[in-house]
């Protein structure tokens, strides 16, 4: 990493300006002695239409419908621009930089505010027909569950994201003592379960058993080698790894259990950043 700046997208203004503000950053960093500027990249919340490079109705960011991001990128920085959804650029990172090197099937989940995936099979990203592979946050664990952000109900991120955590506390616990609102977030839940209190103890392990369920399908599914697990709720990795594994190995078929290897993530929130330039690296090198 040579050199790097962040500007937030302010996503409400709609797509243009948040583009040229990109633009502008990368002409500063150019300007203040970064090497010459051959090509870039861009993880983006999905859905993509990665063939056009274009944006399709993303819930989180409303108005941006159809806005060409690759060509508008593009024609502002005077290189070629590749584009890819920001999870599977960040298990392009993991895989090559991160916990994921010397694997030969690497899935990668990334567990926040949703959950996404990437998978990385012999060093190359599997994005899918149109760059919307790996969706697997959007795979029914519950038909009747919770309602999902995509319109569905029952997704496994509806059980098994941060958020979800933090619903299924106020659920069951009530108030949360040490929030001036009230509310419960996943980090409060994992932090008292960590402190040892019995019944966010108890909560956790429900909800890890929940991720785990979700993981054993990915694993049959895939039959990756390296399971890396990133994203802000994973922070809490060695407290959730063991009920989460416990429930995956259950579920799993034998065979495909055996070759998956769990690891928590190694860049962190830079996974992005670093899988970003790697697809630019890739498409540079044809
Ligand atoms: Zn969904």
């Amino acid at each position: 990493m040579l050199a790097e700046t962040t500007v937030p997208t302010q996503a409400e203004e709609g797509p243009g300006p948040a583009v040229e503000r990109l633009a502008a950053a990368v002409r500063e960093l150019v300007a203040a002695g970064a090497p010459r500027l051959l090509a870039a990249g861009v993880g983006a919340p999905g859905p993509l239409d990665l063939p056009a490079g274009r944006f399709i109705g993303s819930p989180n960011l409303p108005g941006w419908d159809g806005f060409p991001l690759r060509e508008e990128l593009a024609g502002r920085l005077g290189v070629p621009v590749w584009v890819d959804n920001d999870a599977n650029v960040a298990a392009l990172a993991e895989a090559r930089a991160g916990a994921g090197q010397g694997a030969r099937v690497m899935l990668y989940v990334t567990v926040g505010t949703g959950i996404g995936g990437g998978l990385v099979v012999d060093g190359r990203l599997f994005s899918g027909a149109n760059g919307n592979g790996l969706e697997i946050g959007h795979v029914t664990v519950d038909p009747d569950g919770p309602p999902c952000g995509c319109g569905n109900r029952g997704c496994w991120e509806a059980l098994a994201s941060g958020p979800a955590l933090g619903r299924l506390a106020e659920q069951r616990l009530g108030k949360n003592p040490r929030s001036p609102d009230g509310r419960w977030t996943a980090a409060g839940v994992l932090e008292r379960a960590e402190q040892g209190d019995a019944a966010a103890r108890a909560l956790m392990e429900e909800y890890a058993g929940w991720l785990g369920l979700g993981l054993a399908s990915m694993v049959n599914a895939f039959n990756p080698d390296r399971v890396v697990l990133g994203g802000g709720v994973m922070k809490r990795y060695a407290l959730l790894a063991p009920a989460m594994e416990r429930e995956m190995r259950r579920r799993a078929l034998a065979a495909n259990a055996a070759a998956a290897r769990l690891c928590p993530a190694g860049l962190g929130g830079r996974a992005g950043l670093i899988g970003a330039a790697l697809l630019a690296w890739d498409g540079l090198a044809g």
